[in-house]
């Protein structure tokens, strides 16, 4: 069994609040893989301790997220990958789950190999009773902190520095939004998994002659299709444009909490019974490529 470690840390400290997590793979698997990512470069003028050929990624983890979630599933076959519990751990598993086709927990507590089997364990019922889980293929976990005072003897010069050299995202501009733009806008088109990657210049057409922003839903900024400050829901932006009109998302509730106060809603969808009908003021039974194309020859016309 193979394990990663992946540690998301901002400075030493970070580090040392997790340095646990190397000794549990450790005593878990003969093969063990540690990944740390530094989103500052001020770690560097301190030495710390990492296990034995630690890759180093030193990026703006968020901006880079993507980027090293491809080279890692790339070049990384792993059955269990093991990451720090904090807001960009926990956004980076599912979204490293959802590449690699994985099961993701988050906030969890331990992890035990017994014949073979994995089993997690996790607070669950508000953190009331103490839950244990057997994973079926392979896993992403976050860990909350497991410290440590195992003393690892390899310094910072020790390791390597990589460049991820990747670009999954190939014949696609990633257009980041400037600060507030979909917060303020008074279009929004939306963007869900209904909408075929080759086909995202229409929609950022349609978006600009209208004087308006692009967003999606979170499976689509997770492939790459739109950037992550484009993402609308809960975990993501909430809009109250005025006109939103929403192409291909089924109308899942953690996106339709970032659209709900926008002025009109409008959405196309093929599928007849997609809740996101439920939450429009008008609705478009059809194909999205149909009508992305009727619209822009509708505003060039
Ligand atoms: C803790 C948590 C937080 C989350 N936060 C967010 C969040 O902030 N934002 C978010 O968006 N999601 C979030 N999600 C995910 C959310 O639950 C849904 O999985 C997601 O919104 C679904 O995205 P989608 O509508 O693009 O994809 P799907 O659910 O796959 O829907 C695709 C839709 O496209 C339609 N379609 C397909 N082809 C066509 C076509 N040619 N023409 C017309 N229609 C077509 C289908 O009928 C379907 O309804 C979160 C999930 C969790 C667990």
């Amino acid at each position: 069994m193979k394990i990663t470690v992946l540690t998301i840390c901002n400075n030493d400290i970070d580090l040392k609040k997790h340095n646990g997590l190397f000794e549990l793979a450790e005593n878990l698997a003969s093969e063990v893989y540690s990944i740390c990512v530094f989103s500052s470069d001020k770690v560097f003028n301190t030495e710390i301790n990492l296990p034995k050929n630690t890759v180093i990624f030193q990026c703006d983890f968020l901006g880079d997220m993507k980027k090293l979630g491809g080279a890692i599933a790339e070049n990384n076959e792993t059955d269990i990958m093991l990451i720090t519990k904090n807001t960009l751990g926990n956004e980076f598993a599912g979204f490293f789950g959802t590449k690699t086709g994985a099961s993701v927990m988050l906030n969890c507590n331990g992890i035990s190999v017994n014949g073979g089997e994995v089993y997690i364990t996790k607070k669950v019922y508000s953190e009331n009773l103490m839950g244990e889980f057997q994973c079926n293929g392979k896993l992403v976990a976050t860990m909350n902190s497991l410290k440590s005072d195992m003393n690892y003897t390899c310094t910072i010069n020790h390791v390597t520095h990589v460049d991820t050299g990747f670009d999954g995202l190939e014949g696609i501009t990633i257009v980041k939004a400037e600060e507030n733009a979909l917060e303020q806008c008074e279009i929004l088109v939306a963007i869900g998994r209904g909408v075929k990657k080759n086909t995202l210049e229409k929609y950022q057409q349609l978006a600009e002659k209208l004087g308006g922003e692009i967003g999606g839903t979170r499976p689509v900024t997770y492939d790459g299709i739109i950037d992550l400050s484009r993402m609308i829901g809960n975990s993501g932006k909430a809009v109250s444009a005025k006109v939103a009109i929403v192409f291909g998302a089924s109308g899942a509730l953690p996106f339709v909490a970032g659209i709900e106060n926008c002025g009109t809603i409008l959405s196309i969808n093929k599928d007849e019974n997609a809740m996101i009908f439920k939450n429009s003021n008008y609705g478009i039974v059809g194909d999205v490529q149909e009508y992305v194309d009727m619209l822009l020859e509708k505003i060039q016309g």
